[in-house]
């Protein structure tokens, strides 16, 4: 089974987790930009963030089998700190890079107004640097959090079939279809979607335009949850064919918008600026 994660956050994640994605199948991931679980207190905490996203968490990822690329934004939460929000001016000199495959994540945490401007204005990023967007969903409100955010990118430039929604559920899932977007969701351990009701979705909706991954973060989360789910679709009756499209080909096809998926991007044993992750003797 070969696996794409299109959303973990592998900067809060280990060298065991990267092993463990790889013996599961993983060979390519997105690693969206998000908060650090303190607040930052200006832009030059997102410039060494996203420095480390572009260089350092892909020379990682490459010391264990796996292509690393990103998305860069200001986050939800984030967008209501006036400490962090004129990052905004400093994206379009990050979002030129070649491993930028998407502006993202975006979208609505709280639905204030400073988050109303901060993803209007990063969709309008996204169109002008030829990328798809991330955009997350609320986890409360889901559904107000869907159609405020669906109104919003009807006003952007942006078309919907460059836009990946995420976090999505069975409460959202239908008017998500509807509006012509990517489908996303976030498999948990313990909150939100699971394996088996990701299985029923899939087979209410279908294998096109949905990706599926686990958003490994801070909290409690398991990066193999993309594995389960393909587990659990082949237990369902799914035949290999549906599980490469929903855990491969549509991450491929959706961050391919960009022109700048490089999927062999693997070089054990390369230095990063002069530095391995070896230490002396190794
Ligand atoms: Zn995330």
């Amino acid at each position: 089974m070969r696996i794409f994660d299109p959303h973990i956050h592998m900067t809060s994640r280990t060298t065991d987790d990267y092993e463990a994605m790889y013996a599961a199948g993983v060979r390519a991931l997105v690693e969206p930009s998000f908060w650090l679980g303190q607040p930052r207190t200006s832009p030059a905490s997102f410039f060494d963030y996203f420095d480390a996203l572009l260089g350092w968490e892909p020379f990682r990822a490459a010391q264990h089998g796996i292509a690393h690329h990103c998305a860069l934004a200001l986050n939800p939460k984030e967008a209501n700190d006036l400490r962090c929000t004129p990052v905004l001016d400093a994206l379009p000199r990050y979002l030129v890079k070649d491993s930028v495959v998407a502006v993202g994540e975006i979208g609505y945490d709280s639905m204030t107004p400073a988050e109303d401007t901060a993803l209007a204005a990063q969709l309008q990023l996204a169109a002008d640097h030829g990328l798809p967007a991330l955009v997350h969903t609320p986890h409360r409100d889901k559904l107000a959090g869907l159609h405020r955010t669906l109104d919003v990118l009807r006003e952007s430039a942006l078309p919907a079939d460059r836009v990946l929604l995420d976090h999505l559920n069975e409460t959202t899932v239908k008017q998500a279809a509807d509006s012509g977007c990517w489908l996303g969701f976030s498999i948990y351990p313990d909150t939100k979607m699971d394996e088996d009701r990701m299985v029923a979705v899939l087979k209410t909706y279908g294998t096109e335009r949905i990706l599926v991954n686990s958003a490994a973060d801070w909290g409690r989360s398991d990066p193999l949850k993309t594995r389960r789910v393909g587990d659990a679709m082949l237990a369902a009756g799914f035949g290999d064919a549906d599980v490469d499209q929903v855990l491969w080909r549509n991450p491929v096809a959706f961050y391919g918008l960009s022109g700048r998926l490089r999927l062999d991007a693997c070089q054990p044993g390369a230095l990063h600026e002069g530095n391995s992750i070896l230490r002396g003797g190794e």
